[in-house]
């Protein structure tokens, strides 16, 4: 059976995200997409809320699933006997990081490999941070979220904003 891992912070998942899971998918016997629990890149959304936006997302696929992880991305795809790491790629600005992340990976683990998908042209341009900008500045994000995960990242703001303000009126 082939199994690949897929990395990543899904802060949150993305159209673009979803286009490299789903191609992944039918290429693949099982996916399993790995949440990094990275406290040190500060988070928008918890684990949970990840997690949960991801499961929302993948429902219709049924041979996709979805872990949280932290340490190394090699140990996540041993401990799950995945042969392959699946990174998407963006623009040539992922791809000297992503060379060096996958050559170490290799040295480490060979018996693990990279496999890169390269990004549908619609979504090239498509990060969970410019996402995160828009949205924090009160923008539309439809086009780039499935909608109710676009409702959540609108309700987390508004919520932030209501905080906030708490915080002033203090
Ligand atoms: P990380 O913190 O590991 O970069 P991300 O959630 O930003 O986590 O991305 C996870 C993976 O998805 C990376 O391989 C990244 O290149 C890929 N990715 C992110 N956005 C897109 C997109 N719009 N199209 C294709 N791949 C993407």
């Amino acid at each position: 059976m082939s199994v690949a891992v897929y990395p990543g912070s899904f802060d949150p998942v993305t159209l673009g995200h979803y286009d490299i899971i789903e191609r992944t998918a039918q290429i693949m016997d099982r996916v399993i997409i790995g949440v990094l629990n990275n406290q040190a890149k500060h988070p928008l959304f918890s684990v949970e809320e990840r997690i949960e936006m991801l499961e929302s997302v993948t429902a219709a696929l049924p041979n996709v699933e979805i872990q949280y992880f932290d340490g190394l991305t090699i140990d996540f795809a041993r401990k799950n006997h995945a042969k392959v790491i699946v990174r998407g790629l963006r623009a040539v600005t992922d791809f000297e990081y992503e060379l060096q992340l996958a050559q170490t990976n290799r040295v480490i683990a060979p018996e693990v490999d990279t496999m890169f998908l390269t990004t549908s042209l619609r979504y090239s341009y498509l990060s969970s941070s410019i996402v995160k900008e828009i949205a924090s500045l009160g923008g539309e994000i439809s086009d780039f979220l499935h909608p109710h995960i676009a409702e959540y990242v609108m309700k987390k703001y508004a919520e932030i904003k209501m905080e906030s303000k708490e915080d002033d009126d203090e």
